[in-house]
């Protein structure tokens, strides 16, 4: 008994201990990860605007101001850290040049968990920057489409139509970070504030139609982040981290059949229909890395997977 009670006591003073180290961490450290995509940036209303061979080194300046705005923000709102994810096209977007240098970036692809490569359990909270509607969700959504245009129709998380801000709200979830911030159209705004009670949203265009919007000048439109991102930070303890639902059953309705067919090379991918696949996994981080995959695969086969072997 005794020993049962020293061992006890021992126990309950470790306990203490990392209690106390865990608040005098979150009263010190405050890690925001922001995830950044371009079709929100503000000045963005046209797909050609982000095409290579058109104004895409333009509007490379037009995101890294956003994405500053919302690191100034952030800080300003008290946190002591930020990473920052490019999360659009071959994701390697941002000019680290003319990145706040209180941030780090994560630039490149080839990464495991897409857009939100490195997000853990030590981070506070996730900003959305640059944010776009999911495909078909309105017909105002300024470069409406849901992870890979051209591949995706929708994706649907338990049924529920979810767009890439609802998906990564729901995966920051899982590691408990709250989505406290979303920029982009109003349609994303909405969208993500039907999912996410209490989100921060600084809308710096309305939808007019998929390739047109009213703009808000980007002068503008980055006070607008600095001040949401950091009110979103203050209040940070009011807005819980999602609780997604598990098991996760994901269909995913592709655009062609032969982008949907290859999919069904990876274990326990069925295809319900012609270009539907389903599959379910345990948790969201699973499901996401899964669907990532699917997505990576209907993408090659979109021209044949081996098309340019013989190149
Ligand atoms: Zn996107």
């Amino acid at each position: 008994m005794l020993i049962q009670s020293l061992v006890e006591g021992e126990q309950e003073k470790k306990q203490i201990e990392k209690y106390k180290y865990f608040k005098q961490r979150s009263e010190r450290i405050v890690k925001i990860y922001i995830s950044a995509d371009m079709e929100g940036i503000s000045g963005v209303a046209t797909q050609m605007q982000l095409k290579k061979e058109s104004e895409y080194q333009r509007f490379r300046h037009l995101m890294t101001a956003d994405v500053n705005a919302a690191i100034e923000g952030a800080f300003e709102g008290g946190a002591t850290e930020v990473v920052v994810c490019d999360g659009h096209g071959n994701m390697s977007n941002i000019l680290i040049e003319e990145l706040d240098p209180r941030a780090e970036l994560i630039s490149g692809n080839n990464r495991v968990m897409c857009q939100l490569e490195g997000l853990d359990d030590s981070f506070d909270g996730l900003f959305l920057v640059g944010y776009h509607g999911r495909e078909g969700g309105s017909e105002r959504g300024v470069l409406n489409h849901t992870l890979a245009g051209g591949c995706i129709q929708e994706i649907r998380w338990n049924g529920c139509p979810m767009g890439e801000a609802e998906i990564n709200a729901t995966v920051a979830g899982f590691y408990g970070v709250p989505a406290l911030l979303v920029t982009g159209d109003d349609v994303v705004a909405e969208e993500a504030g039907r999912l996410i009670p209490g989100i921060e949203t600084a809308v710096v265009k309305a939808g007019v139609d998929r390739f047109a919007a009213r703009l808000m000048p980007p002068q503008k439109a980055r006070s607008l982040i600095r001040e949401k991102a950091s009110a979103a930070l203050q209040k940070r303890e009011k807005i819980s981290p999602l609780a997604g639902e598990v098991p996760v059953t994901v269909d995913m309705d592709f655009s062609s059949t032969n982008q949907a067919l290859m999919t069904t090379t990876m274990p326990g991918v069925e295809l319900i229909r012609p270009k539907t696949i389903r599959f379910t996994a345990g948790d969201c981080v699973t499901a996401y890395k899964w669907m990532w995959a699917a997505i990576i695969i209907g993408m090659a086969a979109s021209q044949g997977v081996l098309g340019n072997v013989n190149a």
